[in-house]
């Protein structure tokens, strides 16, 4: 079996609750302050882990007691953070969301994030069967070098380029499988998409990004479930009806649930399966980090 490892974010989400949100210049009483570990690399090893995968987190976290407080939280995941860097340089990545009246605002000061570098990947001992993920809330070219790295260790790469930005070709060919949203397709490919959209021609924009003949993109697509193209075939894994409460983290655990399978070499229709289920249990439950299921509660539903 192979280790997940993932380069990316850690933060953490300050979330103050208040009846209506302050107008500029305004003050307004708030309810509750409430902190979740969160980030999306973060998120996406707490899934691989829960779900038994021997995973390690590469990130930065800041020295000060939002790092600490994470790193306890990280730790008690089964995480393991040996490649775990803490930085004097930057505080540790801050989200700060204001939720009022059921809409929200975020501020996210990436912080510590910003400075996981192509040094702090070079090091990681991939090995084959071992599975590459990242995101785009740390540098472009660390992801790259970390990716070259699993490559030359011939081990998957596995990337959800979220939240969306342009980025190079010469990233996405080193990219096995690309997991990302409709609207990120979209962007991507210079189109747009909306989750209305037939599958056939969310699978044609899927067609017109994949770089290189064996590569796989994911498209989720929240409750309608998934469209895979992988190599030339093309696939969806039905969406499964659940009452979903709060669907923050879905895509992240969908991600982690994924890379999970992949290193325990399960094959690419039933890892789906089993990520298109993990994420359905993350929907009927609040937070991002604390929703993500177990291998046991999966398994369950399958
Ligand atoms: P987020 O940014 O909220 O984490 P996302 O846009 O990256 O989400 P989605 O496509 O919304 O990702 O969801 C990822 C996966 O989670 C879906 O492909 C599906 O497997 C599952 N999922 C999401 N919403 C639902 C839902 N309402 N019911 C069942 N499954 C869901």
């Amino acid at each position: 079996m192979g280790r997940v490892y993932v380069a990316g974010s850690i933060n953490m989400d300050v979330v103050a609750t208040a009846d209506r949100h302050p107008k500029v210049g305004e003050t307004v009483a708030g309810q509750q302050v409430l902190y979740f570990p969160g980030g999306k690399g973060a998120n996406q090893a707490v899934a691989a882990s829960r779900l038994g995968a021997r995973t390690t987190l590469i990130g930065r976290l800041g020295k000060d007691s939002f790092g600490a407080e994470l790193k306890a939280f990280l730790g008690g995941q089964g995480i393991d953070l040996g490649y775990l860097q803490e930085t004097a340089q930057a505080h540790t990545g801050t989200a700060i969301i204001t939720v009022a009246a059921a809409d929200n605002t975020i501020v996210v000061i990436p912080g510590s994030n910003a400075l996981v570098s192509a040094d702090d990947v070079s090091v990681v001992p991939l090995v084959k069967g071992d599975v590459a993920v990242s995101q785009f809330e740390i540098p472009l070219p660390t992801i790259a070098a970390f990716f070259r790295r699993a490559r030359a260790a011939e081990a998957t790469t596995l990337l959800n380029p979220a939240p969306a930005q342009k980025f190079g070709r010469e990233l996405l060919e080193l990219v096995d499988i690309l997991v990302l949203n409709e609207t990120e397709l979209g962007f991507l490919a210079g189109t747009e998409l909306s989750d209305s959209d037939e599958a056939v021609r969310i699978i044609d924009v899927a067609r017109q990004l994949q770089a290189h003949a064996d590569q796989t993109i994911c498209v989720t697509l929240g409750k309608r479930g998934v469209l895979a193209l992988a190599g030339q075939e093309e696939f969806p894994v039905p969406g499964r009806v659940v009452k979903a409460v709060d669907t923050t983290g879905a895509g992240d655990c969908f991600v982690g649930a994924l890379a999970a399978q992949l290193a325990d070499e399960v094959p690419l229709r039933t890892a789906l399966a089993f990520a298109n289920a993990a994420a359905s249990i993350s929907v009927q439950r609040m937070g991002a980090g604390p929703s993500m299921p177990t291998a046991a509660e999966v398994a369950a539903v399958l």
